[in-house]
């Protein structure tokens, strides 16, 4: 890992001057546009002065006298992008790739949420990337996945009973982790005791909805966030009830893996077949009434349907060519479905996106979200979280909300006390500088002119040069 990244500071900083030096100086970005993503709005011909990695201030007339003028060239300044839900540790080099990746697209925060490395690793990179040695997004560790044995992924917590629960609360609470995250595998008890003891060690309880456990319960236990879609769908099913009833059936009496599955798979149909419209506005009021925040991944459909990108495109280039020839080989989760599921997937994401479509109007609070890991095939740190904005404008978002759900929602969920998604004194300078205006078209966010990080300005050379430096890595 440290050789890669070494590679990246070299290229991307001026010889001889520490990151950590260069992001405490000023910086005076002059004649921007503010783009004020929650309200809306544009306040042209804007300075920001920026001091020890903060917005110090912001104004039409802005001096300062210990620093030249950074050129803002009239463009567009957001706050820097989050992607909610990824995976950056699931190899020894992983953050290699993904922390530039994400820099490049101009996300400037992400929140793992499942990783292969210990802690201790995790929290030294967070650690580096925070004084400026390793150029990268703020990392959230939220990767404490608590699953029933043996376990869905390789070093999950275990939990099967009340009492392993708040065990594995204590442990997680202990090591620094940001959040809980339940998993699909626990049951119903195991998963009420873990959202309990999260509740009492004073650490968001976010996750997956078990696979035995409705929609309302996860409301009623308090959850917090709600990684994926597919269970909002089947929560607006007339048949929630018994598909869970199948599975729990199955399960005490046995049934190994492939049956499982089988079950799981054959929910979609059910769904398309029993999903209902008045149920469903039920379950979003309540959903939004819970201010329960939703992390949709719904750009992971393109892996189902086969929507990957070809060889030659710069993103599959940027990926290690050991991870494209994994991706290119089967994956469980394809195996997996049958026939009848692969000819259903086109009905089921359709029907998922009508439902977000509502969730939205419903006014369930959305964090952008991609679930983008090397371990999941053609998912990309950086570029799939543009991907996803797309989608949420495709679907009938404007792309003032899609940003919101980028820019406001994921700091303001995360309690995050020096970013909240406005620009403005005392917020930490993570910012996206574009040439065009975002509210009419999110297009502009595949060219950043300026992608500014913990008040580190990488212009657009220093980008091309992390751009090129991928590309060589990824021969
Ligand atoms: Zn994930």
């Amino acid at each position: 890992m440290r050789h890669l990244l070494h590679v990246i500071l070299a290229c991307a900083l001026p010889l001889g001057i520490p990151a950590q030096a260069q992001a405490q100086s000023d910086t005076l970005l002059t004649d921007v546009t503010i783009v004020d993503v929650a309200e809306g709005t544009l306040s042209p011909g804007q300075s920001v002065l920026i001091r020890d990695g903060l917005i110090a201030e912001v104004g039409e007339d802005l001096g300062s006298d210990t620093t030249t003028p950074v050129n803002g060239a009239g463009g567009y300044l957001i706050p820097g992008l989050w992607d909610s839900h990824v995976h950056i540790f699931s190899t020894p080099d992983e953050p290699d790739t993904a922390l530039p990746l994400y820099l490049i697209n101009g996300v400037t925060g992400v929140r793992d949420m499942g990783a292969l490395w210990p802690i201790a690793e995790q929290q030294a990179l967070q650690a580096r990337i925070e004084t400026g040695e390793v150029l990268g997004p703020r990392l959230i560790l939220a990767g404490a996945w608590v699953d029933a044995s043996p376990g869905s992924w390789p070093g999950m917590f275990l939990a099967d009973t009340a009492s392993e629960a708040r065990g594995v609360v204590d442990r997680i609470a202990a090591e620094g982790w940001a959040a809980v995250k339940a998993y699909s595998m626990l049951d119903e008890a195991t998963y009420l005791a873990l959202a309990e003891a999260a509740r009492d060690a004073g650490l968001p309880f976010v996750g997956h909805i078990p696979e035995r456990v409705a929609l309302g319960t996860a409301i009623d236990a308090g959850q917090a966030g709600m990684e994926h879609f597919g269970r909002v769908a089947m929560a607006c099913s007339t048949e929630e009830g018994a598909m869970l009833d199948a599975l729990r059936t199955a399960m005490a009496e046995g049934a190994d893996l492939t049956r499982v599955f089988e079950i799981m798979a054959a929910r979609n149909r059910i769904i398309l077949e029993t999903w209902d419209e008045t149920l469903c506005d039920a379950v979003l009021a309540r959903l939004a009434q819970a201010e329960m925040h939703v992390s949709p991944t719904l750009v992971v459909a393109d892996f189902y349907t086969g929507n990957w990108p070809g060889p030659d495109t710069p993103r599959m280039r940027m990926v290690p060519a050991e991870v494209r020839s994994a991706w290119g080989r089967p994956d469980f989760r394809l195996e997996a479905m049958t026939d009848e599921v692969r000819a259903l997937a086109e009905d089921s994401i359709a029907l998922d996106r009508l439902t977000f479509l509502m969730a939205h109007r419903a006014g369930v609070p959305i964090l952008a979200s991609t679930d983008a890991s090397f371990a999941n095939p053609y998912l990309f740190h950086g570029f799939s979280l543009l991907d996803e904005l797309d989608l949420y404008v495709a679907i009938g978002l404007t792309p003032r909300e899609a940003l919101y759900s980028a820019t406001v929602a994921p700091p303001r969920f995360f309690e995050l006390t020096d970013q909240d998604g406005t620009i403005a004194p005392g917020r930490r300078a993570d910012l996206v500088l574009l040439d065009a205006n975002p509210l009419d078209d999110l297009s502009t966010l595949r060219d950043p002119q300026m992608v500014i990080i913990g008040g580190r300005v990488l212009d657009r050379a220093e980008l091309d040069g992390l751009e090129t430096t991928l590309l060589e890595h990824g021969r």
